[in-house]
Formats: C-alpha cells, sequence, structure tokens
C-alpha cells in the first residue's frame, strides 16, 4: 500500500528495524539505548547484511522491545520505515506506522518463533532499497 511514498523516500531517511528473534542464540551483541549492537559475529543472517543494510545511510536497528520502534522515530526522525516480524507483528507494526502517519513497509520472516528465526535476506535488502519506478513485485508480503 505503501510502495510509490516509500520509493520516494531518501535512503538516509530510511530506519529499518529487525527482530532480536533474527539472532543466533549465542548472540554477543550489546544492548544499549539504540538497540542491541550487532558486533558481525557472522553467527546469524544480520551480521551478514547489516553492513548492506546501512549503505547510503540507512538506518538499522534491532529491536530489543516493543515501545523501541516508537522511540527511535521520536528521537531520529525517519520518512519512512521497515519492519521485519512475524506476520501478526508486522501487521501489528503497520497499524501502528498508519497511527503516526508513517510510511511503512514490512517484511515477513519465513520460519516464526520467538527464537533463531529466519528470513530472505534478500528481499529485505530489495525493499530496503527500493527506488522510484521499481516494480511491486519487489514487496516481501509472504514467506
Ligand atoms: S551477527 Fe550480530 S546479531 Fe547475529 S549473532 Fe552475531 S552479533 Fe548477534
Amino acid at each position: 500500500m505503501s510502495h510509490d511514498q516509500f520509493c520516494a523516500v531518501p535512503m538516509d531517511k530510511r530506519a529499518i528495524f529487525l527482530p532480536q528473534c533474527l539472532r543466533s542464540a549465542d548472540c554477543p551483541a550489546d544492548l544499549t539505548t539504540e538497540g542491541l549492537v550487532c558486533k558481525r559475529c557472522m553467527r546469524c543472517g544480520i551480521g551478514k547484511v547489516i553492513d548492506r543494510l546501512e549503505e547510503e545511510g540507512r538506518m538499522v536497528f534491532i529491536v530489543p522491545g516493543s515501545t523501541f520502534i516508537k522511540r527511535m522515530i521520536k528521537k531520529y526522525h525517519p520518512q519512512a520505515i521497515v519492519g521485519v516480524g512475524c506476520l501478526l507483528e508486522v501487521k501489528e507494526g503497520l497499524e501502528m506506522a498508519d497511527s503516526i502517519n508513517m510510511v511503512a513497509m514490512g517484511v515477513v520472516t519465513s520460519k516464526d518463533g520467538c527464537v533463531e528465526t529466519t528470513m530472505e535476506w534478500d528481499r529485505l535488502l530489495e525493499v530496503a532499497s527500493l527506488v522510484p519506478g521499481d516494480p511491486l513485485t519487489a514487496i516481501s508480503l509472504a514467506p
């Protein structure tokens, strides 16, 4: 629904929110006020793609709790967000974004559960880097 609006937002005004369940159970990331900070230990997919997600100034956060996304939006004022999560989380996230008039795209994880979930990282990279004229087929709404 937000595809065209999202494409028009500059890369450095986009924030990507990753759920902490994508991490390895042995993740050594530090918990800070900016969320979990990935140490690129490569135990999970986050470490392998986070540098590419951050290219061109995109902000990337690993979400530690439910109020975190709103807090980072208030602090950094992104013009668009990409939220990753299970279908229910993405649905709730899109509703939250709608309630604050935030342009948002959702990418659903490909394995449910609360520990060591997985996702199609290429599809997330595709969505995060959408530009005007890119086709709607780049959106990932299903595993
Ligand atoms: S790559 Fe980053 S997020 Fe993944 S387990 Fe290592 S420190 Fe944690």
